[in-house]
């Protein structure tokens, strides 16, 4: 889809643990070529929505649909199939293959299979160097969320979702991290960010969410969003 269509839409989702409602009628849409962000506090409901997005969790009303095809239903595998990456807030690298090793499985899980893609990918990330024969085990934080990261690319994803993609980098990483993203989006990937630093998002974003209690309570660009979120309209 041309940038700003939306690839990927949650409608009406309602996620309900027990007698609690984690999520109560959320829509959302991830457009191509953008990145999208969503905030808020501890417990709004940005984790439970990333699940629902990426298939890890069942919403028990609303649907989920990637570029018109219904997804509600389909496990997270078949997502990754379909285009739909995702990263984890727990590092999920295996340790002992190498950095290479890792992102060809990744390859091997996405969308299209491609070695030139696993390449491309290495090189994005600065991986291509002599770190990509080592194994992941014992690897610094900032390179692991890069393998992370190039696992997720390297099948070619038309939808990255990204749990607080900055958690544990300094602030050199974070404006890398943020280059590489834009990157992506400006070629066309449809990006969803779930992120507690501002900061980043400010940077990143072009259309920011905000949830609380399990709704999206504003949206709009960072400028107008977090200029209200630090009036204290919010988180
Ligand atoms: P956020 O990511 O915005 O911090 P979450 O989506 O993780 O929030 O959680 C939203 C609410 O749902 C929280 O109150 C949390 O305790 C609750 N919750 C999340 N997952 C579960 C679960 N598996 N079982 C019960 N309650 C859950
Ligand atoms: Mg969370």
């Amino acid at each position: 889809p041309p940038p700003g269509e939306p690839v990927l839409t949650a409608r009406r989702l309602h996620v309900r643990f027990g007698g609690f409602t984690a999520l109560d009628g959320v829509d959302l849409d991830v457009p191509a070529g953008r990145v999208t962000a969503v905030i808020g506090p501890n417990g709004a409901g940005k984790s439970t929505l990333f699940h629902c997005l990426a298939g890890t969790l069942h919403p028990a009303r609303g649907e989920v649909r990637l570029a018109g095809r219904d997804l509600t239903r389909r496990p997270a595998h078949a997502r990754t199939r379909l285009g739909i990456a995702r990263t984890f807030q727990q590092l999920a690298v295996f340790p002992t293959l190498t950095v290479a090793e890792n992102v060809r499985v990744g390859s091997e899980q996405g969308s299209v299979s491609d070695p030139a893609a696993v390449e491309r990918t290495l090189r994005l990330l600065g991986l291509d160097g002599p770190v990509r024969a080592l194994p992941a085990a014992g690897l610094p934080t900032g390179t692991l969320r890069r393998v992370e990261l190039a696992r997720a690319l390297a099948g070619a994803p038309r939808v990255l979702l990204l749990d607080e993609p900055a958690a544990g980098l300094d602030s050199a990483e974070v404006a890398a991290l943020a280059r590489v993203l834009r990157a992506l989006a400006a070629d066309g990937m449809a990006l969803l960010v779930v992120e507690h630093d501002l900061d980043l998002v400010a940077d990143l974003a072009d259309v920011v969410h905000v949830m609380a209690a399990g709704r999206i309570v504003a949206s709009g660009p960072p400028e107008g969003v977090l200029d209200a979120v630090h009036r204290g309209a919010g988180p």
